[in-house]
């Protein structure tokens, strides 16, 4: 059962599947900012209330989330023989879905993600690469799936686990929709 964020020291949160702890650190002597240190989350602001802590590090993970996952989808899908050009890539938040793939090919990645371990973002972003070439769950598609990640299903498992934690835990700084190309 995941409680709800209160954005004050000692909460953890998750940052690229591992708990981080948060710490609050009002000063106006400091820059504004939020840093991972040793392990820690530090969100420094003049004024450090919830309000203002919640939108800094929403803020922060949203824009881990724009340069982690593109990075990585690029990553990927440049190994990939069946994609030639760089497929357009959407971040979106979606209560239930890390991910989806349209018919015209547009993928979808949930920003959430960015809480999520490496391996399991990385089985997300092949799932909705290889429906580029199999629009469906057909065995042709896990077929394809399990010759480029083996052990998709562990990731799998692993990502289902958390997904309350950290579905619940990401909360938008704005309502937007990123877009990459
Ligand atoms: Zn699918």
């Amino acid at each position: 059962m995941a409680l709800p964020r209160e954005y004050v020291s000692g909460e953890t949160h998750f940052y690229l599947g591992r708990r981080h702890k948060l710490i609050v650190n009002e000063s106006s002597a400091q820059p504004s900012e939020v840093k991972l240190l040793r392990g820690k989350l530090v969100v420094t602001l003049p004024v450090a209330d919830r309000a203002a802590v919640r939108r800094r590090l929403n803020a922060w993970y949203d824009a881990r989330a724009d340069e982690y996952l593109s990075d990585k989808f690029s990553e990927i899908s440049g190994r990939l023989n069946w994609v030639e050009a760089h497929p357009p890539l959407k971040l979106m938040r979606m209560r239930t879905q890390w991910g989806s793939c349209s018919p015209d090919g547009v993928i979808y990645l949930n920003p959430a993600l960015i809480r999520a371990p490496r391996h399991c973002i990385e089985y997300v972003i092949l799932h909705e690469l290889c429906h580029l070439v199999e629009h469906n769950h057909s065995k042709r598609f896990f077929d394809l799936l399990t010759k480029q990640m083996p052990a998709w299903e562990s990731a799998k498992r692993e990502l289902d686990s958390l997904a309350e934690l950290i579905l619940a835990g990401h909360e938008p700084a704005f309502n937007r929709t990123v877009s990459q190309q």
